[in-house]
């Protein structure tokens, strides 16, 4: 029987088309319908991701990897105590511990790493990338993705900041009246008007599910080759159940990037999105002709039809969630879009300053 590695050699003999198209002609294998000589290097994220598309941009202008760019970008927010969405000082789950999910993907080299349910470690984004570069696995999790972590030479931290516990706190005496927890008005920490949304910062901005908080980074970029890279990173869904992962590193859902079309990422209500296969049908609808804009919106509308769910539909019978796609297209194109209005994405595009951009949407938001 052939080897992986024999496979891997006779492909690159052959040409990768051949290999795996069974003779069929490239033009029917999804070549890119979009493509330019020269492009412009570009990055979009979510909204919390301005300083990241700099930083993306900037790295691959100085002739860095597409991977590196995007994965330096979005360390920053990793490591930052304020940011309650994303690794260090990320919203922990029911039972207060912090549990990260995320995924890289590499376009030239095909190239797809991941974790899901990691504990204490600060940047799961990193830990994902060398998934892909010294494993044959995709998406390590739990245990062993802190272990492999452990091995690669990560330090092992407490990621729950005081910030963070104090709201897991307040969030477990609104829970019930029947517990022996005491409410948020008996302990002298209700807030009054009680949503308590204000100190929800920017996942609340991004990614709404009533008033619970969310929030994740995703951010894509690319170099003024054509070549697409692309990290998604969370603490995903606060107070979720212990062992949940969300759509943030599930390569397809959360993220997607095909070096010959485009990337795409996801914020907001992961079961949504991988119920929809989220940011694979992000870059298929581009691959198919679609703008960047055009592709997120009708992604969009399949999560629409897919909620059937009376517990998840508003009055109108719309989604009572939010989710955001952020997209570039193989030409630099770029576009972002939600379900509901008032959500912004980050761009930077090369020999500009970052700036937030409105995000398209299907439904306006009333008030
Ligand atoms: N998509 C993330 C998750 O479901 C959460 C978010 O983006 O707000 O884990």
């Amino acid at each position: 029987m052939a080897s992986r590695r024999d496979f891997l050699k006779t492909s690159a003999g052959v040409g990768v088309g051949a290999a795996v198209g069974l003779g069929k002609p490239a033009s029917l294998l999804g070549a890119p319908a979009i493509r330019r000589s020269a492009v412009t290097p570009v990055s979009v994220a979510s909204g919390n991701g301005l300083e990241s598309v700099a930083t993306a941009v900037s790295i691959v202008s100085g002739g860095g990897d597409t991977l590196d760019a995007v994965i330096q970008g979005v360390n920053t927010v990793e490591r930052d105590p304020n940011d309650s969405s994303v690794g260090f000082g990320g919203l922990p789950n029911l039972d207060g511990v912090v549990q990260l999910d995320s995924s890289v993907m590499h376009g030239p080299r095909r190239g797809a790493g991941a974790v899901a349910c990691i504990e204490g470690i600060k940047t799961p984004s990193s830990v994902a990338r060398d998934v892909m570069r010294y494993t044959d696995h995709v998406l390590l999790v739990g245990e062993g993705a802190q272990r492999f972590a452990l091995s690669m030479g990560y330090q092992l931290e407490d990621l729950l900041t005081e910030r963070s516990r104090r709201r897991w706190i307040d969030w477990r005496a609104t829970m019930s009246d029947r517990d022996d927890y005491l409410t948020l008005e008996e302990t002298g920490h209700a807030v009054p008007g009680s949503s308590r949304q204000e100190d929800y910062g920017l996942g609340i901005l991004d990614s709404h599910d009533g008033v619970r908080p969310q929030g994740t980074i995703n951010c894509n970029v690319i170099d003024a080759a054509g070549d697409l890279s692309g990290v998604t990173t969370t603490s995903g869904l606060a107070w979720k159940v212990p062992g949940r992962v969300g759509d943030s590193p599930i390569v397809g859902a959360g993220l997607y990037v095909d070096n010959d079309v485009g990337a795409c990422g996801s914020t907001g209500r992961g079961e949504a999105v991988i119920k929809t296969c989220g940011s694979h049908s992000v870059v298929e609808l581009m691959r198919s002709g679609m703008s960047p804009t055009d592709a997120c919106l009708e992604a969009l509308r399949r999560i629409v039809t897919f909620t059937v769910e009376p517990r998840l539909r508003n009055e109108d019978g719309r989604p009572s969630f939010n989710v955001n796609y952020y997209a570039i297209n193989k030409n630099g194109e770029y576009g972002g879009a939600a379900i509901w209005s008032g959500a912004r994405f980050a761009v930077c595009v090369d020999g500009g300053d970052s700036r937030h951009e409105d995000s398209a949407y299907l439904f306006e938001r009333n008030g």
